[in-house]
């Protein structure tokens, strides 16, 4: 069996191995090989005779399985797999696989790493201290913006699967109400803290809202002018999902303006970010550059589903298809 990974850099930039998919069969691993989904040409010359496609952001479209590569299987390197048009490989008898679950618990920490920031601002005072500011102060402290504490407050999760449940557990560690909405009510999941919600009671309730629903077509632009205008003013919004769920300029309206005290995104629109791109330059706006995924822990898990998700497919009983 001849493998193509197509952009292993981001899974793999070498501080791990490829030797589990090495021993499934011949591996070609490219670092990356391109994310724009005009750019087919590149792909079909890399993947023309593979039986195998390993993708994390490289697409593959209708277009591309037209082409008649060999490939029967194509193995995403993530639990996003809208990288890749699932319908058209379903039609063509190609198993699409992704990686459910190697990133619940890191992008659950990570939605609370930005939270964070904008409850203390962390990295900014301790800044003022390196630049000697404390050390002149006539307080014994100070803070340059509101400080905010969690326990009382409610969160509204978008989106209550693995991750949106992991996030929940943290924020009643926190001591938050947590408001959850989801297309599939599991009444089981319920607590004192915990209760499911309509989309517009998690929307207009709470103080902070986390978004966990995949991008579908049903999910593109939730967070939009209209969404944000039933929000408190206030709100706090985190995004680990991906980025086509906010309407960026409404966005950047609704944190000019102050109704949105602070958008956190480990995702936008277009990845990498575009130059003009006007989030990161908006006030209260942090972007990260897509790493709720990448501690190495999470990696490791990454790279060993990915290699069973393959082992599986070949011995003719695959798992974690997401066309089926
Ligand atoms: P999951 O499938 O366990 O949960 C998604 C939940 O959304 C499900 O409960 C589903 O019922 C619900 N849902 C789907 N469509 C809906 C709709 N239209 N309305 C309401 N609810 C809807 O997925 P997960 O493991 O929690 O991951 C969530 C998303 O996080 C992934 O799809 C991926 O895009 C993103 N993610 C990001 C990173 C990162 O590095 N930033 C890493 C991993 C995952």
């Amino acid at each position: 069996m001849k493998i193509v990974v197509l952009d292993g850099y981001t899974l793999n930039p070498g501080d791990i191995d490829w030797n589990g998919f090495k021993k499934l069969g011949e591996l070609v691993c490219y670092d990356r090989t391109t994310t724009k989904k005009e750019e087919t040409a590149k792909i079909i010359d890399r993947i023309a005779d593979a039986d195998a496609v390993i993708t994390n952001k490289t697409p593959i479209t209708r277009e591309i399985l037209d082409s008649k590569p060999k490939v029967k299987y194509i193995g995403v390197l993530a639990t996003g797999y809208n990288v890749v048009d699932v319908d058209a490989a379903r039609e063509k008898g190609v198993v699409v696989t992704n990686i459910p679950t190697y990133g619940t618990t890191a992008v659950a920490q990570f939605v609370f790493a930005h939270l964070l920031e904008f409850c203390h601002h962390v990295a900014h005072h301790a800044e003022t201290v390196k630049n000697g500011r404390w050390a002149k102060s006539e307080d014994f402290c100070y803070w340059d913006y509101p400080l905010i504490e969690l326990a009382g407050k409610t969160m509204g999760i978008i989106g209550f699967g693995r991750i949106g449940q992991t996030v929940a557990g943290i924020a009643v560690a926190f001591g938050m109400k947590v408001l959850a909405y989801d297309e599939y009510v599991d009444k089981s999941r319920e607590t004192d803290s915990i209760k499911y919600a309509s989309l517009d009671d998690a929307l207009a309730k709470s103080d902070v809202i986390s978004l966990h629903v995949p991008l579908f077509d049903s999910t593109r632009g939730l967070i939009n002018k209209s969404t944000i205008a039933r929000m408190k003013d206030g709100v706090i919004i985190i995004n680990t999902s991906r980025g086509p769920l906010v309407v960026e300029e409404d966005m950047v309206e609704a944190l000019e303006s102050g109704k949105v005290a602070g958008f956190g995104s480990d995702v936008v629109e277009v990845e990498p970010i575009a130059p003009d791109n006007k989030l990161p330059r908006t006030r209260n706006c942090h972007i990260t550059p897509h790493i709720a995924w990448a501690p190495k822990e999470a990696r490791i898990r990454l790279m060993n589903i990915a290699v069973d998700n393959l082992a599986a497919f070949a011995k003719g009983s695959p798992v974690n298809v997401v066309n089926k």
